[in-house]
């Protein structure tokens, strides 16, 4: 079998970030960068579930909703993707840090936390998904365009 795309990326290079991992006809899939692949630091299945819930939650509730395909993590808990359609890049971007803003200041009741919502309704940790929120603020506060592609990091 050939070696798909997203594994020809070079992870003893990447840093923490958003790019864009491939283009299919008008579906952008972006990886959310939180971890340094092979850093020794990963998201915990507790927080990273947490954070899909409200990830998913916030994007499919937004101005965007028709535009969301898919939200994930990574399996191996450096990040998530998020699969859209018919959007500017500018305003993934825009989108992702309200999205981050409001897991960083969540309280409350983790959205389709209960035993009939959810595969594994115990395994959550709300601080952890806001720790991850905000140290991804810092990450992202500035990012721009250009900084989506892996060319940009590679000069
Ligand atoms: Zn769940």
């Amino acid at each position: 079998m050939e070696r798909i795309a997203s594994f020809c990326v070079d992870h003893n290079k990447l840093k923490k970030g958003m790019y864009i991992s491939r283009t299919d006809g008008d579906i952008v899939t972006y990886d959310i960068r939180m971890c340094i692949p092979n850093g020794g630091v990963y998201l915990t299945n507790g927080a990273m579930h947490t954070f899909e819930h409200l990830f998913a939650t916030y994007v499919r509730n937004s101005e965007f909703s028709n535009n969301i395909i898919y939200v994930g993590p990574m399996g191996c808990r450096t990040g998530f993707y998020l699969l859209v359609r018919s959007m500017e890049h500018s305003d993934v971007i825009a989108l992702t840090l309200k999205c981050f803003e409001f897991i960083r200041d969540f309280e409350g009741t983790i959205p389709g936390s209960t035993a009939a919502e959810c595969g594994n309704y115990k395994e959550h940790d709300l601080p952890g998904a806001k720790k991850t929120a905000e140290d991804m603020l810092n990450v992202l506060r500035d990012w721009t365009v250009p900084m989506l592609s892996y060319e940009y990091h590679n000069k």
